[in-house]
């Protein structure tokens, strides 16, 4: 039948440090999901990239992974990159170069905390999305170092666009009625928001009014050329200082927020402080053809080789994967094998207070699949 001909590959780019330790761990949870949740057949592919492939190669993205990624695979699974410490000629990083040549225009990090809000004293867990614009904003590195009469002065060029404002609109806004099909295949009892969805845009345009007005615009006018996200979405607005804020005092009223690139950087690193360890924290690059899931931390090279790297970041990013390319029920097998994991609070790494190796916690997660 045309279901049992389905098939899944995903290209494996383990890359550096514990990239080699957490990547195999995401893979081995992804072969064992049943054949009832994940119906296509996964293949894999293991790619070659990273700075320790420069230091041999004398390339960090090699053309082959590029091109087995453009033309096999459906998805990928990045490691982590060791980012050398002083400017190497001829070194650029290998996911940056990624999500260039793969048009992986946005970066989507979800915030999640089951247990340990509970265990802090919180109402409700803290369940956010974060989607941060990818390839302009401050980012396009345009900046000019000038002599002027007082001394020096130095100017950065923000770009912002329509057409990246516009994409970034338009999946948070899908995204956002996406994660409600997925809640609903939740009891509601457990659900972690009740409301409608809801996308929060962060701005800051009563100082920059015309890059952040034009964001603010083009992200307020997808909204309101789309009937099907304003009958399914509640939109709001905060301006980046207030973001944190609110973040930091009320994380649990956040659904969806979008960002430009250099706010969502900083938003997106005090979320992960919000959930403790680097080690839990998934995310995706993502764009409209083709989603590469990459752990948060490092290659982290103070624990690597060692068997006690947290694997739990790969694996959510696995289940980001195949939540992206539309197989919704087997990541949702693997978010709650993983909180339940985390939940019973036995087998846990070093870095969360444990004394479980990655092997440990890898095969409690595939257990309970
Ligand atoms: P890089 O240059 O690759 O970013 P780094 O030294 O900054 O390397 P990170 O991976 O960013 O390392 O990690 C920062 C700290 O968090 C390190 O002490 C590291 O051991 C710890 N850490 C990061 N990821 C994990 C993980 N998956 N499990 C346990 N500890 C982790
Ligand atoms: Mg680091």
């Amino acid at each position: 039948s045309s279901v049992s001909a389905k098939s899944l590959t995903i290209g494996l780019i383990p890359a550096d440090g514990i990239g080699r330790e957490v990547i195999p761990a995401a893979r081995q949870v992804l072969e064992a999901l049943s054949s009832d949740i994940m119906p296509a057949r996964l293949n894999f592919v293991d790619l070659d990239a990273g700075f320790e492939y420069f230091q041999k190669h004398g390339v960090a993205l090699p053309e082959q992974t590029l091109a087995a990624l453009k033309g096999d695979c459906d998805g990928a699974l990045f490691g982590a990159v060791s980012s050398p410490s002083h400017k190497v000629a001829g070194y650029s990083s290998p996911i940056v170069g990624l999500r260039k040549q793969m048009d992986l225009y946005a970066n989507v990090r979800p915030v999640i905390s089951g247990a340990a809000a509970t265990a802090s004293g919180q109402k409700r867990a803290i369940d956010m999305l974060i989607i941060r614009e990818n390839t302009e904003c401050l980012y396009i590195k345009e900046e000019e170092l000038h002599e002027g009469a007082d001394g020096k002065y130095a100017i950065a060029k923000r770009r912002i666009s329509e057409f990246a404002s516009r994409r970034a609109g338009e999946m948070a806004f899908s995204m956002a009625l996406q994660r409600d099909l997925m809640r609903q295949k939740v009891a509601a009892s457990e659900r972690t928001w009740k409301g409608r969805p809801k996308v929060t845009i962060v701005h800051k345009s009563n100082v920059l009014s015309v890059t952040d007005g034009l964001w603010r615009e083009t992200v307020r006018g997808v909204y309101a050329g789309n009937a099907k996200y304003r009958e399914g979405v509640d939109v709001e607005e905060q301006l980046v200082d207030s973001m944190v804020y609110r973040m930091f005092r009320e994380p649990q009223a956040f659904d969806v927020v979008v960002a430009p690139n250099m706010y969502g950087d900083i938003i997106s690193d005090g979320a992960a402080a919000l959930v403790g360890s680097l080690g839990l924290v998934p995310s995706a690059n993502v764009g409209d053809r083709f989603v590469v899931g990459e752990p948060v931390h490092g290659s982290a090279p103070d624990i690597a080789g060692q068997n006690i790297a947290n694997p739990i970041a790969a694996i959510r990013s696995a289940a980001m994967l195949l939540e992206r390319t539309g197989y919704a029920s087997a990541a949702l097998a693997i978010y709650r094998a993983v909180d339940k994991v985390l939940e019973a609070g036995q087998t846990k790494t070093p870095d969360l207070g444990g004394k479980s190796t990655t092997s440990e916690v890898t095969e409690a997660v595939c257990r309970l699949l």
